[in-house]
């Protein structure tokens, strides 16, 4: 929308004008994109949402193209919260959600962030993209890309679930599988990116997937009607979905939309990477390069994030907590969810019901609060870490 009023450093609050090509600012920070809300606020009522269309389009004020022809968009958003009832109860808990984020376009929450990345980039021009991706924000980006007419380059560690290797193929998008971690392909695509005329799509270092991202703020605040949840369990990897998240309530709240509560923020990391969990038990404001990062959570392989500032600020602002789960416990929490109430995802969602357990067994919430837990992506995608369990025999 025209909305946008500039883009602002989230370290050192150095401004940046809008509708130019940025990636971060000469600090080492990611820019975060600012909107006129005083003006906003005047003109849109979160009552007209109803007649919107159910997708997170219908949050386009405070989104940032300039022109709404510019929109690539393949229906994400407005994922359905599932009210898990029968897990709830054998936690001792009736107020339990799971927000379904498997549902969205290439089967993750990623769609979010790359349908105002792409939609960004035909605006100002752009016509060749690169992206280092665990997997499924390679897909999305694959996807929107092609929609779009635009050139995706994927860089992605060869180990990297069989479903995105083959999606990317089968969107058009050029391949390269890296023998090393998505810290490894981010620096391929910062080497090459200049001689090759790329945008660099990564993480943070592109100011709008993190817009997308923030609209499962807006959504969930929208189907509560207006009134947060207690705690919210995110599956950390780069973290911005809980970053976005975090700038979505402030922005509701300048729009008059909902009031100063907040959710406890939740960080549930893998066992095998878990730089956040780290730096927010020892007090730190930034976290340190996890060394050795592995886990069958594809998605919170990420040994340092881009965004470790603002996560541990939002986890401590919210009076939230990190915590790590091992493989183990995540696939034996996927099969739990998936046999009680008939879902079937990803292990970085499936995380997030042994931190649950965790955090009710030593006191940390109270089985009265009301909880929702994100599950990220569709565990039709990560065939490989369940097929362990399930031999055909
Ligand atoms: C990318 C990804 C994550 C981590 O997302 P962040 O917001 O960057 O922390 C979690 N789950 C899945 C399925 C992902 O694809
Ligand atoms: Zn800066």
């Amino acid at each position: 929308m025209p909305n946008v009023t500039h883009l602002e450093c989230s370290l050192c609050n150095k401004h940046f004008e809008a509708r130019k090509i940025h990636n971060l600012c000469s600090c080492g920070g990611a820019l975060l994109v600012r909107y006129d809300l005083a003006t906003i606020r005047k003109d849109w009522d979160r009552d007209t949402l109803f007649a919107a269309k159910p997708d997170m389009w219908r949050y386009w004020p405070v989104l940032p193209p300039n022109h709404r022809n510019s929109i690539i968009s393949l229906g994400e958003g407005m994922t359905p919260i599932i009210h898990t009832k029968r897990l709830g109860a054998k936690l001792g808990m009736d107020q339990l959600y799971v927000k379904d984020e498997g549902l969205n376009p290439t089967g993750s929450f990623k769609a979010r962030g790359m349908t105002t990345a792409i939609s960004m980039a035909r605006e100002l021009g752009i016509m060749k993209v690169a992206v280092p991706s665990a997997g499924n924000a390679a897909s999305a980006a694959a996807a929107y890309a092609a929609a779009a007419g635009i050139e995706a380059h994927i860089f992605m560690p060869k180990d990297v679930p069989q479903a995105n290797f083959i999606e990317c193929k089968a969107l058009g998008a050029h391949v390269t599988l890296v023998d090393g971690l998505i810290s490894d392909c981010a620096r391929i695509v910062t080497e090459r990116k200049d001689q090759e005329g790329w945008f660099d799509l990564s993480t943070l270092k592109e100011p709008y997937r993190i817009e997308g991202k923030k609209t499962m703020g807006y959504e969930v605040a929208e189907q509560f009607d207006w009134e947060l949840p207690d705690a919210i369990f995110y599956p950390t990897g780069g973290g911005v979905g809980l970053i976005g998240m975090w700038k979505a309530f402030e922005e509701m709240e300048a729009l008059g939309w909902i009031s100063k509560k907040r959710p406890k923020m939740i960080a549930v990391q893998a066992a095998g990477c878990q730089p956040i969990v780290r730096a927010f038990e020892k007090g730190e404001s930034r976290s340190e390069f996890w060394q050795g990062a592995a886990t069958i959570a594809s998605g919170l392989r990420v040994p340092k994030p881009l965004g470790d500032v603002l996560i541990l600020d939002a986890l401590r602002e919210s009076h939230g907590t990190a915590i790590a789960i091992d493989d183990t416990e995540i696939i034996d929490g996927g099969i739990e969810l998936a046999n009680l109430e008939g879902m079937f995802v990803a292990p970085e969602g499936a995380a997030c019901i042994g931190a649950l357990r965790k955090l009710l067994a030593n006191g940390f919430l109270s089985p009265s609060e009301r909880v929702v837990i994100y599950n990220t992506g569709a565990g039709l995608k990560y065939l490989e870490s369940y097929a362990e369990g399930f031999p055909r025999v």
